[in-house]
């Protein structure tokens, strides 16, 4: 059965509507009937199997047949903050986040980013990696729909952290605390956001201004992980730390 999202008001206990590109999906694409099963979800954690009741060029409606109860977010809110990388690693980074677990991206520029994106390149950019963490959660079965906010500056991204239970940056220089030591001192429903440096790396006055505002400097371990690889040590920690057992046993 194939997997789409409904906008969270289109979707209530006894019906979704599905609306946008995913209507040519359905129609065109996979050609589907009345009468046939699709899986669905509402992006904010509710999923359903749905049972196409009409479909036409605009819309696409389904009643809900199960509501299902997979359990296949992370227990904590991830949110990684990357610092703009080179050429198509973004798109790497949000498909395989997305994958992992990731609640929630954004870009930010610091010193050492070299992409610099304009307004007309921001939406561009925006749009396409939209559709990939989409096409990711769909793929992965997630029922969150990761949220990709707009580029901030690095000022910006160190005032985003008051909206966290924890922070951290990662930086390789110095020993720092590790993401088990982080990760262990969380409990469930809880939010982290970690900024990951772009291929130049943080500055150490970067650094510093993090750590005067709450973030912990957090190793990911011994070795130097390119920009793209860092995210998913973080997500694949979390994982371990969170999911050490099978949703049906949790
Ligand atoms: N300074 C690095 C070097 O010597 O090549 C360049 C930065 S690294 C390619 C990109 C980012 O990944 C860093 O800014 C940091 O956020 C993260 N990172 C990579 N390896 C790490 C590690 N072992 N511990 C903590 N952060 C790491």
């Amino acid at each position: 059965m194939q997997r789409y999202f409904a906008l969270p008001d289109h979707f209530n206990e006894h019906e979704v509507t599905i609306v946008g590109d995913d209507v040519h999906h359905i129609v065109n694409v996979m050609r589907s009937k009345e009468g046939e099963k699709i899986f669905v979800s509402d992006g904010a954690g509710r999923s359903a199997v749905a049972k196409l009741v009409s479909l036409s060029a605009k819309e696409v409606r389904a009643t809900i047949v199960e509501l299902l109860n997979e359990q296949r977010e992370l227990p904590i809110r991830v949110t990684i903050g990357q610092g703009l990388p080179k050429g198509e690693k973004m798109e790497w980074i949000l498909q395989k986040g997305t994958e992992l677990g990731a609640y929630s991206f954004f870009p930010f520029s610091s010193e050492r980013t070299i992409v610099k994106l304009d307004a007309k390149k921001e939406a561009k950019k925006l749009e396409r990696w939209r559709k990939i963490v989409k096409e990711a959660a769909e793929q992965s079965h997630r029922d969150v729909l990761p949220e990709l906010l707009a580029p901030v500056s690095f000022r910006e991204a160190l005032k985003a952290g008051e909206q966290y239970t924890r922070c951290a940056i990662a930086y390789e220089k110095e020993g720092g605390t590790t993401m088990h030591q982080v990760l262990t001192e969380m409990t469930a429903d809880e939010s982290l956001l970690v900024l990951i440096g772009p291929e130049g790396g943080f500055t150490s006055d970067e650094v510093a201004q993090a750590e005067a505002k709450g973030f912990l400097s957090v190793s990911l371990g011994p070795r130097i992980l390119r920009t793209e690889t860092a995210s998913q040590y973080v997500l694949a920690c979390a994982s371990y730390q969170f999911e050490r057992t099978t949703p049906s046993s949790r």
